[in-house]
C-alpha cells in the first residue's frame, strides 16, 4: 500500500470509522455510494471494490457490466452530520475500473477529467479551480417533502435577523470545514432563500471532487433543519436562478500563467487565447455545464446570468468576466454561465478542453465589452458579433453534436451516452404541457 493509503488505514482506526462510504458519480453528476465496513479498507486500497456498474445511469451495457472501485487515499474525510462522539462515518472518492481490462472505465466522469488534465500537464500547465456555487434553501412541507417557499426575508447581504437561514448556512460551513474545506466568503444571494458558499482555489480535480461533496453535504445539513436546498439552477420564475461562477487560471512553473503586468487587463496572450478558446466552444460547451432544461430558464437576459458569448472586465452581463485581482498576480478569469446542475468533472473537462484548444490555436481574443450587453439590441449585438447562448437544452446538444473538439473531450462513451441522455429529456419535456400553457390558454381558447 502507498504511504498515504497506510495514513488513511491509521487514520480509520484513530477516529474509530465504521462504514466507508466509497463515492463516484454517474454521467448525470448524481453521486453513487457503495457503503463497506471499514475493516474492508484495506482490501479497497489493494485491489479495490467490485460493484456491478450496470445500475448506474448511463455506466455500461449489462453484459460488460463489472466495475471496480479504487479509492483515491488523497479524498479520505470523515462526514460530520454521521459521525458521532464515538464513532464516525467516512467517505473516499473513488476511480472506477473496467474490471475485464484493468484499465479505467472510460464512462467515468474523473477519468474524462484526468485525461483534460493530462493535456493540459503535456502544455506545461497545472489548473487551478475555484467554483462559486449558488443554491436555494426551501421549507419543506407536513410530509417532508420540498416546496419552493423559503420564509426568508433576506436579500443580498443582509444579516441576521432578516437572514433567519444564517444559522443553517453557518452548520453547513462548520460541516464543510470539518471535511477539510476552505471556505472563503458566503453570503445571502440577491433573491429570498438563495445562498451562495464560495471555497478557496485548488487544483481542478479536487475541486470537482468538492463540488460533488459540497452538494451532498449541504443538503443533508439542510435537511437535518428540515429544510430542502436546491442546486437546481432556476427554481423560481422572475427572480435570480442559481449558477456556479467557475474561476480558472494556469500555472506554469510555480507562476501563474494568466498574468501579464504589462496588459491592460492583467491578462497573458495565454490568458486572452484561453478565453478565446472558451468564446468559440461556448454553444457546445453549454450542453455541459448547464445540462437541464432548467439551466435555459436561468439564462435569460437580466437576472445577472450571462446570456451573450463575449467577455468583459466590468460588468456581468458576459459570459466571461475578468475579476479584480484581491491579490496582485492572481489573475483568472470567471466562467459565469455554468449551472450547479452541471457534473463538475464533465464541466471542468470540457472548459479546459476549450481553453487549451484556444491555446493551441493561439486563437486571439475578442475585445472585451464594457457595456450592459442586456441593453443592446439585435442590430447592436449584429454589430459587435456577439453570439447568444443556446435558448435550450436542444439547441446546446445539436451544438455540441456539432463540435467535433468539445464531443470528444468527453470520450467516445461519454460523448455517446450524455447525448442520448440528454436528447430524451429534452424530447420529454417537449411533450409536457406547462402549468403557463394552462394559465395562459385554458380559459382563453
Ligand atoms: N445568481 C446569478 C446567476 O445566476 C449570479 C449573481 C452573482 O453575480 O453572484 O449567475
Ligand atoms: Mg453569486
Ligand atoms: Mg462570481
Amino acid at each position: 500500500l502507498s504511504a498515504e493509503a497506510e495514513r488513511v488505514l491509521d487514520e480509520i482506526e484513530e477516529k474509530n470509522v465504521d462504514f466507508l462510504r466509497l463515492q463516484f458519480t454517474d454521467i448525470l453528476g448524481t453521486v453513487k455510494n457503495v457503503s463497506v465496513p471499514a475493516d474492508q479498507a484495506e482490501k479497497a486500497f489493494s485491489e479495490g471494490i467490485y460493484f456491478d456498474g450496470s445500475s448506474i445511469e448511463g455506466f455500461v451495457r449489462i453484459q460488460e457490466s463489472d466495475m471496480r472501485l479504487k479509492p483515491d487515499p488523497e479524498t479520505f474525510a470523515t462526514l460530520p452530520w454521521r459521525s458521532g462522539e464515538d464513532r464516525a462515518s467516512a467517505r473516499l472518492i473513488c476511480d472506477v475500473i473496467n474490471t475485464s481490462t484493468g484499465e479505467p472505465f472510460e464512462g467515468d466522469p474523473r477519468y474524462v477529467l484526468k485525461q483534460a488534465i493530462e493535456r493540459a500537464e503535456e502544455l506545461g500547465y497545472e489548473v487551478n479551480v475555484a467554483p462559486e456555487p449558488e443554491f436555494f434553501l426551501f421549507e419543506e412541507d407536513e410530509d417532508g417533502r420540498a416546496t419552493t417557499k423559503t420564509g426568508d426575508a433576506g436579500g443580498y447581504f443582509d444579516l441576521a435577523p432578516k437572514d433567519l437561514a444564517s444559522d443553517v448556512r453557518r452548520d453547513i460551513i462548520y460541516g464543510l470545514e470539518e471535511m477539510g474545506f476552505e471556505i472563503e466568503a458566503s453570503h445571502h444571494e440577491v433573491a429570498q432563500g438563495q445562498h451562495e458558499i464560495n471555497f478557496e482555489y485548488d487544483d481542478v480535480l479536487s475541486t470537482a471532487d468538492n463540488v460533488a461533496t459540497f452538494r451532498t453535504v449541504v443538503r443533508a445539513i439542510a435537511a437535518q433543519h428540515d429544510l430542502h436546498a436546491t442546486f437546481m439552477p432556476k427554481p423560481i420564475p422572475r427572480i435570480n436562478g442559481s449558477g456556479m461562477h467557475t474561476h480558472m487560471s494556469l500555472f506554469e512553473d510555480g507562476e501563474n500563467a494568466f498574468h501579464d503586468e504589462d496588459d491592460e487587463f492583467d491578462l497573458s496572450g495565454t490568458a486572452h487565447s484561453f478565453l478565446a478558446g472558451i468564446l468559440e466552444h461556448a454553444e457546445a460547451l453549454a450542453a455541459v455545464t448547464n445540462p437541464t432544461v432548467n439551466s435555459y430558464k436561468r439564462l435569460v437576459p437580466g437576472y445577472e446570468a450571462p446570456v451573450y458569448v463575449a467577455w468583459s472586465d466590468r460588468n456581468r452581463s458576459a459570459l466571461i468576466r475578468k475579476p479584480a485581482a484581491r491579490v496582485p498576480g492572481a489573475s483568472r478569469i470567471e466562467a459565469r454561465f455554468p449551472d450547479p446542475s452541471c457534473n463538475p468533472y464533465l464541466a471542468f473537462a470540457v472548459l479546459l478542453n476549450a481553453g487549451l484548444d484556444g491555446i493551441e490555436r493561439d486563437l486571439d481574443a475578442p475585445d472585451p465589452v464594457r457595456e450592459n450587453i442586456y441593453e443592446f439590441d439585435e442590430q447592436k449585438r449584429q454589430e459587435y458579433g456577439i453570439e447568444t447562448l443556446p435558448t435550450n437544452l436542444g439547441e446546446a446538444v445539436d451544438a455540441l453534436e456539432a463540435d467535433e473538439e468539445i464531443l470528444s473531450a468527453l470520450g467516445p462513451h461519454i460523448g455517446e451516452k450524455f447525448v442520448e441522455a440528454k436528447t430524451a429529456e429534452f424530447q420529454d419535456y417537449l411533450v409536457d404541457v406547462s402549468e403557463w400553457e394552462i394559465d395562459r390558454y385554458l380559459e382563453t381558447f
